[in-house]
């Protein structure tokens, strides 16, 4: 039976501690730390982040702005109002929710946003910090999983991680983090040749793929750390679920996320964390 990481309750705990952390830091410097959301379309998925993100800022005493932009906006439109909130400094944070419609330039808005405030930590220049391992802000779903590691009590240092996916969002800097944090750690991916040959030599197995429950018990070691950042529909039910099949895995994981109540609840507390740190290093 393996320990179950209550993502819900370590979410909670550390946005309590943001919320005191704010009321101080509010009190000492009368800044209040401010978030800017933007959303171009209207895709359903993306407004509910939005409005989940909106609402966290509320609840750890943050101010907000939310933009939502027709579908049809122009990339100049877009770039001119990412101009505007770089230069706000009521702002501290921008967010710009991803995917954008296919005729934006993606890169090129994140590249505009001023890296002090890419609390997404999606600019280049703060991707590239954190590969030498001098940042500030960390991308919010590893930096999620990592704080479940370490509130969880389990130890990175000497063990074998294995993070299926190399997405520029997940994998590759969860990779980054878990070296850092002194693990061995080996990327797969959809070209990796046996990857269950992978997968059964983890201490810590890490599956950000978004392919509903696909890492069954045989493709996990007895006793492995198993973290599941995969959010889906199962096609059966059509309900939430992760990329690791929970009900055979469970049995023989020492520790396991579960899908809903896992990583998905870090996400957003992380980009608090990075919120409130941006206020701070913009005084
Ligand atoms: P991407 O689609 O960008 O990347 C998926 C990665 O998985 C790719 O690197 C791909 O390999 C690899 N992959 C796909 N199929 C296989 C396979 N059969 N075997 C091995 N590797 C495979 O996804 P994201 O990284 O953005 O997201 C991954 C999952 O995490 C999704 O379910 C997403 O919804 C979820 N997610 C959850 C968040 C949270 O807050 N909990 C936040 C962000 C994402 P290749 O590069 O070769 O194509």
């Amino acid at each position: 039976m393996a320990h179950i990481i209550d993502g819900k309750a370590i979410s909670a705990a550390v946005r309590a501690e943001i919320t005191e952390e704010t009321k101080k830091f509010v009190a000492e410097t009368g800044v209040t730390p401010g978030l800017a959301v933007v959303i171009v379309g209207n895709d359903p998925a993306s407004q509910v982040y939005v409005r989940n993100k909106r609402k966290a800022c509320t609840e750890v005493g943050f101010y907000s702005e939310a933009y939502e932009l027709p579908e049809e906006t122009t990339q100049t439109e877009l770039e001119a109002l990412v101009d505007k909130l770089n230069s706000d400094p009521k702002i501290h944070g921008i967010l710009v929710q991803l995917p954008l419609p296919r005729h934006l330039d993606e890169q090129r808005i994140l590249l505009r946003i001023r890296p002090e405030k890419d609390v997404d930590a999606f600019h280049p220049y703060n991707v590239g910090r954190i590969m030498i391992g001098d940042y500030n802000y960390l991308p919010c779903t590893p930096a999620g999983v990592m704080e479940l590691l370490k509130r969880s009590g389990v130890e990175v240092s000497g063990k074998e991680c294995v993070v299926v996916g190399r997405s520029n969002i997940v994998g590759k800097p969860m990779a980054m983090l878990l070296l850092q944090a002194h693990g061995t750690v080996t990327i797969c991916h959809s070209r990796t040749k046996h990857l269950e040959e992978a997968t059964r030599r983890a201490d810590i197995l890490v599956a950000a793929i978004g392919k509903p429950e696909f890492f069954t018990a045989d493709m996990v070691k007895e006793g492995a750390v198993v973290i599941d950042v995969g959010m889906n529909r199962r096609p059966s039910d059509n309900k939430l679920c992760g990329d690791v099949d929970y009900a055979s895995v469970e049995p023989v994981a020492s520790y396991i996320t579960p899908v809903p109540g896992g990583v998905g609840p870090m996400t957003i507390t992380m980009l608090m964390q990075n919120t409130l740190r941006a206020a701070k290093s913009s005084l």
